[in-house]
């Protein structure tokens, strides 16, 4: 039997944690800012990321993905999905610090990018993404080896979704595979199933099994009975060797928190609620979701749409928060109306870890020349993670 220790912290309310307002040092040991991390409540904090920003010039990009906070936005120097500011910073090769707001994949993707003279730091090391977190190294190399046994291996193409470790993106390179973002997922699968037999080739997607399912069946026009689902965390993945062998999508069971939380509920709700709303929803979304919208794209699809949109048109959107509440506010003067398709709140809580304080902290550190929560990427995992990324520039 153990022994409950005492907490010699107070426990941060599960709602701000949630919303990434306040840190957890016990789930969050390791994490540590060395130095002053400014207080929230610091009245000058904008103040500072100015000065910081401006004592760094033209040596420092910011980068702020479309998820982060307005307050974080503020100080970006582009805005973008992952993969438009992973190559936007390898098109600044004059900057010699990158700030990512943003995850930690990301960061990844963009120090895999950029020139080895530039340093990518992640404003707060907490900033994962459940999502990649959901497949490890270790778990795919175990699943590609029940593939071997079962015969499947050398017709199976690999596909991993932008959100996904370096890791995993070097082991889509080294299997011939390629990475793809939810704009270009049906052209990464096309490609895939060409380059094997088409009476046997198979795409083992990872890790978002809903970005792979909804590509095959709306896009590819496959069945959902062509596609099947791996467990990493059951024996085998949970499948047999002819479940394998009869598959034409092996699935990772990945999926988003956030895009995840979405359900049929909540798309039968808002068109009860707002007569002649049109639903417009990320394809992280879950199949049902997907197959109830009326339109279905990435975050730049999603932006693109709402600025094409008429005056007085209405939109329920299922993507992040921060970025539905954005475009309701851009869009309001023109008459559009955008709601946010759940009613319950609907944050990325590890996107949020990035606040003000981390950044005034980050830019501030590297104003006095000191280079703080760098990520870097080791050699060998960016040789083959370039390759996957580089298959996928060359996507026709
Ligand atoms: S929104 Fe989803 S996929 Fe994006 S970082 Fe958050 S958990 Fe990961």
């Amino acid at each position: 039997m153990t022994t409950a220790q005492p907490l010699d912290v107070e426990p941060t309310p599960l709602a701000l944690l949630l919303l990434g307002r306040e840190a957890d040092p016990k789930s969050e040991r390791g994490v540590e800012c060395p130095g002053e991390l400014p207080a929230p409540s610091d009245p000058d904090l904008v103040e500072r990321a100015r000065a910081a920003k401006e004592k760094l010039g033209d040596r420092v990009f910011v980068l702020g993905h479309h998820y982060q906070r307005d307050e974080v936005i503020e100080f970006a120097d582009v805005t973008g999905d992952s993969f438009k500011l992973a190559r936007d910073a390898a098109a600044r090769p004059e900057a010699e610090y990158i700030v990512f707001c943003g995850v930690h994949f990301m960061a990844e993707s963009a120090d895999i990018l950029t020139g080895d003279d530039q340093q990518v730091v992640l404003p707060d090391l907490a900033a994962g993404c459940s999502m990649a977190d959901m497949a490890t190294a270790e778990q795919v190399a175990e699943c590609w080896d029940i593939l071997t046994e079962a015969g499947v291996a050398q017709d199976t193409i690999p596909v991993s979704y932008m959100n996904s470790s370096a890791d995993i993106k070097a082991f889509t390179g080294r299997h011939g595979g390629t990475i793809c973002t939810s704009s270009n997922a049906e052209r990464a699968l096309r490609w895939a199933f060409e380059q094997r037999d088409p009476s046997a080739g198979k795409v083992l997607f990872l890790p978002d099994q809903h970005l792979g399912r909804n590509t095959a069946v709306r896009d590819l026009g496959m069945s959902l009975e062509d596609c099947v689902v791996y467990n990493p965390h059951k024996p085998n993945g949970g499948l047999t060797a002819e479940q394998l062998r009869d598959a034409r999508m092996i699935l990772w069971r990945g999926h988003c928190s956030v895009h995840g939380r979405f359900s049929l509920d909540s798309v039968q709700e808002v068109r009860e609620r707002i007569p002649g709303v049109n639903v417009l929803v990320h394809p992280e979304c879950k199949h049902e979701v997907v197959a109830a919208a009326d339109y279905v794209g990435s975050t730049e699809y999603i932006i693109k749409t709402l600025e094409a949109a008429p005056a007085g048109s209405k939109w329920a959107i299922g993507t992040e928060l921060n970025l539905v509440r954005r475009l309701a506010n851009r869009f309001a003067d023109q008459g559009k109306e955008i709601v946010f398709l759940d009613r319950t709140v609907c944050f990325c809580s590890t996107m949020n870890r990035i606040d003000l304080p981390h950044l005034v902290w980050a830019l501030e550190s590297l104003a006095a020349g000191k280079v703080v929560n760098r990520i870097q990427v080791d050699q060998e995992t960016e040789h083959f993670a370039k390759l996957a990324l580089e298959r996928m520039l060359a996507l026709p």
